[in-house]
């Protein structure tokens, strides 16, 4: 069997095809120079020594990685701590973490959102934009970019700029290959932002580029294996086995949404019918939910469609019905990703997008899904669902831009 990585630990940036990989841990080449910044952003300053500790990593591949890091200007050594025992005194690890900067940016049909990240991770700068995918979209972003640097005190510092959208992307170039929401086909946006602006670019599916920075940057940091479920207008499933994002031949991985769950069920926007995305995707939730839960008062008359917060405040108030009918949308996504739980024997799933504002009512049949699909050598399994914010995959594509760069040995610019 054939199997596509994208492998964001290695020089350059390539689509590898190869044979299942013999397992590597979190060691040897899967290591991620991003994965040591991340720790070393949230812990602050660590010895080589607690680092290798703590992302299980061999010493002597920690020195090496730590070397590039200070090569480039990413970290520095505070003064050796007092010498305890008989061992050398330990040298601390600090983050420079002014030292790079990158723009993130979600690109939706009618908004973007932009945010400014450090190479901590955290957020300097966040706004939104209104946008239209149809009318030069590269003029539109070019322009974000370009007014986002010059509103900052270190433009030279920015170091790369990550772009998340929906749909299939083929990261290797950088190119959107369709994306149905905004009306996108082949478009080499990457390639075309990176001439515009001088920085280099990367683009990619949003749920991909929130995997890859949980890889480096969040919750999925301890974790060699886990699953990230999107639960927004798509349903999309990430994965992550030994730390890879796997990607797919296309970038397709992540629509896990499309999965075909009643063959009897209603057309979906992909041409099949009965996909998960039908009962689960935030827009065919809210859609449904009226006249699932028998309240067609629900629906403000005239008014267009159900609000997330309108579903959230009946099931808060317990209508039987309401509540009874979010839970059933969270018993079809339990079984479904319980059959993915089987597929790759993972049994560690972490939770995002605007649905999860509902996860107190879908939980509880969520597991019950799980419960009934799961093979029981896989129990227990173990669900975290993150607080999801506004800026979320924006956030997602700068921790993309972020790894990538650093991975990829892309320099802090001049001149800082
Ligand atoms: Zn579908």
């Amino acid at each position: 069997m054939l199997i596509t990585y994208f492998d964001l630990s290695q020089q350059g940036t390539t689509i590898t095809t190869s044979r299942i990989r013999p397992h590597q841990g979190a060691t040897g080449d899967a290591v991620s120079r991003a994965e040591i910044l991340g720790l070393l952003g949230q812990a602050g300053p660590l010895s080589r020594g607690e680092i290798a500790r703590r992302l299980g990593l061999g010493p002597a591949t920690v020195t090496a990685q730590v070397r590039r890091l200070m090569n480039d200007g990413y970290v520095r050594e505070l003064p050796a701590g007092a010498r305890t025992g008989a061992g050398r005194p330990r040298v601390p690890v600090e983050l420079i973490a002014d030292s790079a900067t990158v723009i993130g940016m979600s690109v939706t049909p009618t908004s973007v959102m932009l945010v400014s990240m450090r190479i901590d991770g955290t957020v300097a700068d966040s706004r939104a934009a209104a946008f239209n995918p149809s009318a030069d979209p590269l003029g539109q972003l070019t322009a974000m970019v370009v007014a986002e640097q010059a509103a900052m005190e270190h433009p030279e510092r920015v170091v790369a700029v990550g772009i998340s959208v929906s749909g299939a992307v083929d990261q290797a170039l950088s190119t959107v290959r369709i994306s149905a929401t905004l009306n996108w086909r082949d478009f080499s946006l990457g390639a075309q932002l990176q001439q515009a602006v001088g920085l280099p670019v990367f683009v990619a599916n949003d749920l991909f580029a929130l995997t890859t920075r949980e890889v480096s940057f969040g919750l999925g940091r301890n974790k060699d294996d886990f699953l990230l479920l999107g639960l927004d207008y798509g349903v999309g499933l990430g994965i992550v086995n030994r730390r890879r994002v796997f990607s797919g031949s296309d970038g397709s991985s992540t629509e896990f949404g499309h999965m075909s769950v009643d063959p009897g069920g209603p057309l979906c926007v992909c041409g099949n019918h009965g996909c998960l995305q039908v009962y689960a995707g935030l827009n065919e939730v809210l859609d449904a939910a009226p006249a699932a839960a028998g309240r067609l008062s629900l629906a403000p008359l005239g008014a267009g469609r159900l609000s997330l917060a309108g579903l959230l405040r009946a099931a808060d108030d317990g209508d039987p019905a309401v509540v009874d009918f979010v839970a059933g949308v969270g018993q079809r996504l339990g079984r479904s990703v319980g059959g993915a739980v089987n597929l790759l024997g993972t049994a560690t799933i972490i939770v995002t997008g605007q649905t999860t504002a509902l996860w107190e009512h879908l939980d509880g049949g969520f597991r019950r899904g799980l419960d009934e699909t799961v093979l029981k050598f896989l129990h227990p399994v173990d669900v975290t669902v993150k607080a999801w914010t506004e800026s979320e995959d924006a956030v997602g594509a700068a921790g993309l831009a972020l790894h990538n760069a650093i991975s990829l040995n892309v320099p802090p610019r001049a001149g800082g």
